[in-house]
């Protein structure tokens, strides 16, 4: 993350003639070593160091420094009274500078009911927050963010300043490379990294290169990992290198037993801050999960009473999509602000569910209409002779002709005694119409289909007498145009079984057959003869029925309802009667 990488430049270049040492510093963190004294921040930015390298000095410049800041960046309210109008127009003071501007307490008073991430975001936006925060002045204010943010405990070590502690917890990026999304940390060894980074830096004693000081093994943090019953001790390696190199400086010196002695006071507590982190880390996760279920909940509530002020009832709320809407699920309370940007988007998805609920409830009442008619239409088709009845439309496509749809496709129609009688004629006329139709289109299909599988040319004329009895033929048979029956009958026939068989109306390509449909029958019927020629169903056909047209044909009797009180489950039967 950038942030870090700016903060530390800044920050050098701003105390370039201050300390000449701070330039060092960085890079012997790069070599694993460091000129500055007891505060090593293992994994942490040359900009740790800088900042407590200056403890003593500090607080007196910084405070100064944010006074002169906002001075500067901030037009103080007596200039803006000496400035001309037409400038005071021209430069509008900006939301930030706004916040800046104010007085520390009050800021610091503010910062303090912030929670450790947002203190920390917010010691990034400029450098009168950064000032402020680095300094021993923000230290309150860090503890109470700390505090509100499921009570982040003290660190016993004091090895880290409070807005490092912040980082560790809460950055994302690694503390080596700085790569984005490094979420493994050590709370004990101090260090948050990406996976390669880890790897590579935090290692066992017997896998580090020798000529380490003696006594540094004492003097590191050690970080323990037992993945099952072995337990595996890792040191961090740049710690080790710099508390190596000042055990080297310092042999022989006066400080060097002083050093030690902190050291091994640090070791001992990172041991006990680690813990007490993870315990941290177990609560903080829990309670996180606990404010967003609360924050959703409340998110939510909050929009369905808006909903409902809007004029919208509870089951439409529930059976639309907003209550899957993203928008309606983020873990973030409603405020008025994000209320009126999501409002549009919410309304919209509410307007088209009532759009379906709407057209649904209209295609029911069209159907209910339609249902009504249902008895004329009985009675239209009973009146009819035997072969014109089977011709006559199913009940689906009766409802689609010309003449009954004004009779209850329109909102206000009647489907009643009045209109149907004034349509009536009409409605004759289109079924004779419907009922020419498909026979013609059957036949002229039936008669292709024929003479190809026949190999010979398509007449162009056959007399209907012809045409009835090529329909009437097995091979002419043909399936229930219902995809999910196994009903095979010839036409006409086929069509008295299909208006019991379906409710579903029937279309251009219903009626099919081919060739390759007529061969098949052939196939099967020479196949039954074979096997049982007793009951061949060829039996009156010569013995090269298979090639000529004298198969006998079958005639299909659609069931009989049931109060006729007669045995007939309907089929086929052999048309005996049938003059060869
Ligand atoms: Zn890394
Ligand atoms: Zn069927």
């Amino acid at each position: 993350m950038p942030p870090r990488k700016a903060v530390t430049k800044r920050k050098v270049t701003s105390n370039d003639d201050h300390d000449d040492s701070r330039d060092g510093a960085g890079d012997a963190y790069a070599s694993g070593a460091s000129d500055s004294d007891e505060v090593f921040a293992p994994g942490l930015s040359t900009v740790k160091r800088t900042t407590s390298k200056k403890k003593g000095a500090r607080p007196k410049r910084r405070a100064a420094d944010v006074s002169e800041d906002s001075e500067d960046d901030f037009a103080p309210p007596k200039k803006s009274k000496t400035a001309s109008k037409s400038r005071r127009k021209a430069r509008k003071p900006k939301k930030l500078e706004l916040f800046q501007s104010m007085p520390l307490d009050v800021l610091a008073l503010i910062m303090s009911a912030l929670d450790t991430k947002t203190l920390l975001a917010m010691s990034r936006t400029c450098s009168a927050f950064r000032s402020l925060l680095h300094s021993s002045q923000g230290t309150s204010v860090w503890k109470a963010a700390r505090y509100n943010t499921a009570r982040i405990p003290d660190l016993t070590a004091g090895d880290l300043e409070e807005w490092m502690y912040a980082s560790l917890l809460f950055d994302r990026t690694c503390h080596v490379c700085q790569k984005a999304r490094a979420d493994t940390v050590d709370y004990v060894l101090r260090a948050r990294a990406c996976a390669s980074c880890m790897r590579n830096n935090s290692k066992q004693k017997n896998k580090m290169s020798l000529g380490y000081h003696s006594q540094v093994w004492d003097c590191a943090p050690e970080s323990h990992w037992s993945p099952g019953f072995e337990t595996y001790t890792f040191f961090w390696v740049p710690t080790v290198a710099f508390v190596s190199r000042r055990l080297y400086e310092l042999k022989g010196k006066d400080g060097f037993d002083a050093f030690v002695a902190e050291r091994k006071r640090i070791k001992e507590a990172t041991t006990v801050d680690g813990q007490q982190l993870r315990n941290w880390d177990v609560r903080f996760r829990a309670s996180k999960i606990t404010y967003e279920w609360d924050v959703k909940t409340s998110r939510r509530q909050k929009i369905d009473a808006k909903l409902k002020d809007l004029g919208y009832t509870d089951n439409e709320i529930h059976y639309s999509s907003v209550k899957q809407h993203s928008l309606y699920n983020q873990p973030r309370d409603l405020t008025d602000r994000i209320w009126t940007t999501i409002e549009p988007k919410l309304v919209a998805e509410l307007e088209g569910y009532r759009d379906i609920v709407r057209q649904r409830e209209q295609a029911k009442a069209m159907k209910a209409r339609g249902e009504a008619l249902r008895p004329y239409y009985d009675g239209m088709h009973t009146a009819l002779g035997a072969e014109a009845r089977s011709l006559f439309p199913p009940f689906g496509n009766w409802l689609h002709l010309e003449s009954v749809k004004p009779l209850y496709e329109p909102e206000d129609a009647k489907p009643d005694d009045v209109s149907y009688q004034a349509a009536r004629a009409d409605i004759k006329a289109e079924c004779d119409k419907f009922a020419s139709q498909i026979q013609t289109v059957f036949w002229s299909r039936l008669v292709k289909a024929h003479s190809e599988a026949d190999g010979q040319e398509v007449p162009k004329a056959m007399p209907v007498s012809q045409l009835k009895a090529l329909a009437q033929r097995i091979t002419s048979a043909i399936n229930c145009p219902n995809e999910c029956c196994s009903t095979f009958a010839t036409f006409p026939s086929i069509l008295d079984h299909f208006k019991v068989c379906t409710l579903s109306a029937l279309t251009d390509t219903s009626l099919y057959t081919s060739a390759a449909h007529v061969k098949a029958i052939r196939h099967v019927v020479a196949a039954v003869d074979a096997i049982e020629p007793e009951r061949a169903l060829a039996k009156s056909a010569t013995s090269a029925a298979l090639n000529s047209p004298d198969l006998p044909s079958l005639l299909y009797t659609p069931p009989q309802p049931a109060s006729d009180g007669v045995d007939n489950p309907g089929g086929f039967i052999v048309n005996e009667s049938e003059e060869k």
